[in-house]
């Protein structure tokens, strides 16, 4: 089969979360099951593009409302990434740093799924499935069916699939002539609550429907930010279909990230020698059980419950605990976990920014990962925490639930909690504390069992792939 996919991010070209993650991995694993797959996002300017080789694939011009614009669509002649990886560049629209959080987001966003329809439409032949991600190409399948300038690639098949429903790309009923185009009788297609909604109009319009973990496919149902009775209503074609991990890139044993690397068998002395090396770098205890936090700093993952319980955690647990936090976003929150790292200077520090490989000497030298996430759809964090033998103190929601099992059941390796609140993640850090001081036996054995635990995407690949053929 030949699968497209159309992005807003792609690691390593792009990626600001989980959603970068799954695409720069999903298609590398159909390719190495001897399919075609390809991915096609717009064309940031990024350090990755300024550091590779391309080459000219296609050029056009479309227009969107009143605005007429060319597009280039450029490939990595290499193929190094393990699949085909084309970006479509938009001179004014998506010649930009940063991936999103522009006043003109919803037409670079727009115009990006305008171009990439132009362009597979000229095309001699027909893809056999087109897979969008989220919001920012939601619109897809609906002008793929509906608008009269792609009506050859209306019996291509579609899949959507929602990384997170938080986010809806909502935009006013005045842009609807951006779209090309399309049957008016159709309208009701984009719309939600008075608007147009692209990530709705992708769950109506697309032929199926993905989220990224059973339970937060059933969540949804209940809370999906103004979406849920189109969840009831459409559950008939959604799916939930857990991520995997890309062992070539989280893999401690080959992670050229990390200080040291450790396998399963060498995994006590591996993450001592990494901890001691991140506990030195950010001027920590090295005796003591290390909790950090890797993110996004917002309401969804419960960063604002940070600063007090971590404060309250340093304040209870005097010196039984150090903390490091990675991670940006609300402007208050940074500030108020900045000040509780000043008050505590030699048990917590913070590194506010995005940095990759600090991510990964994290996830190698820490104890205990906290999620304490509000709305969790699927969530690598824990997974590569699990890879890296550390433990994931986790709430009980979305993919955190349908991958980690507490400490508490038999055979489990992680600590679960019910509330993001402070209260609830402070009993868990002390379950966490109360496990690396008295039973080290057993931190040990859920070390190992959470390493052997199976993440590969070739699991996850197969059911995208099975969902595929029977489209
Ligand atoms: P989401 O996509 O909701 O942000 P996920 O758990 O699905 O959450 O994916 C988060 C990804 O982003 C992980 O790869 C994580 O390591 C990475 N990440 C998040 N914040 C940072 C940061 N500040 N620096 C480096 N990596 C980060």
């Amino acid at each position: 089969m030949e699968i497209v996919h159309v992005s807003a991010e792609c690691y390593p070209m792009a990626k600001s979360g989980g959603l970068g993650d799954v695409v720069g991995a999903l298609p590398k694993y159909q390719t190495q099951a001897k399919h075609y797959a390809k991915v096609v996002m717009p064309m940031y300017r990024t350090k990755y593009l300024y550091q590779n080789q391309w080459q000219v694939d296609a050029k056009g011009t479309v227009t969107m409302g009143e605005l007429f614009f060319e597009y280039t669509v450029i490939k990595d002649p290499t193929v190094k990434l393990g699949f085909d990886l084309y970006l479509v560049d938009i001179p004014g629209l998506l010649d930009r740093e940063q991936i999103y959080g522009y006043d003109d987001d919803t037409e670079r966003f727009t115009a990006f799924q305008i171009a990439v329809l132009d362009w597979i439409n000229q095309w001699q032949h027909l893809p056999d499935v087109v897979h969008c991600h989220d919001h920012h190409t939601g619109l897809v399948p609906f002008m793929m069916k509906h608008s009269y300038a792609f009506q050859k690639l209306s019996k291509v098949p579609t899949v959507f699939t929602i990384h997170n429903a938080q986010y809806q790309g909502w935009m006013g009923w005045n842009k609807s002539n951006y779209l090309p185009a399309w049957d008016s009788w159709k309208g009701g297609l984009l719309e939600w609550a008075g608007t147009i909604n692209p990530l709705a109009a992708g769950i109506k319009a697309a032929w199926k429907v993905t989220t990224v973990s059973w339970s937060y496919l059933e969540e949804l149902r209940n809370a999906a930010n103004g979406l849920e009775a189109l969840f009831e209503y459409e559950k008939g074609k959604c799916v939930g279909i857990l991520n995997g991990i890309d062992a070539d890139v989280w893999n401690p044993a080959e992670d050229s990230f990390i200080h040291q690397k450790y396998s399963l068998a060498t995994v006590k002395k591996g993450k001592k020698a990494n901890k001691d090396k991140l506990c030195e770098q950010f001027g920590l205890p090295k005796n003591l059980p290390l909790f950090v936090f890797i993110g996004r700093l917002v309401g969804e993952k419960a960063a604002d419950i940070l600063p007090d319980a971590l404060g309250r955690a340093l304040y209870y647990y005097k010196n039984q605990c150090s903390i490091l936090v990675l991670g940006s976003g609300d402007k208050q929150v940074e500030l108020e976990l900045q000040q509780v790292a000043a008050a505590n200077t030699n048990h917590m520090n913070c590194y506010i920014g995005y940095n990759e490989a600090l991510s990964h000497q994290i996830y190698a030298g820490a104890d205990f990962l906290l999620m304490p996430s509000r709305v969790e759809p699927c969530g690598l964090n824990q997974l590569y925490a699990m890879a890296y033998g550390t433990v994931p103190v986790v709430r009980n929601t979305g993919g955190l639930r349908d991958t980690v099992k507490d400490m508490g059941d038999a055979g489990g390796w992680g600590i679960r909690f019910n509330n993001a609140t402070a209260d609830d993640l402070l009993h868990a850090m002390y379950r966490g504390i109360d496990l690396y001081q008295n039973h080290a036996t057993q931190l040990q054995n859920m070390r190992a069992t959470m390493m052997q635990i199976n993440h590969s995407w070739e699991n996850c690949v197969n059911e995208y792939l099975t969902m595929y053929e029977n489209l």
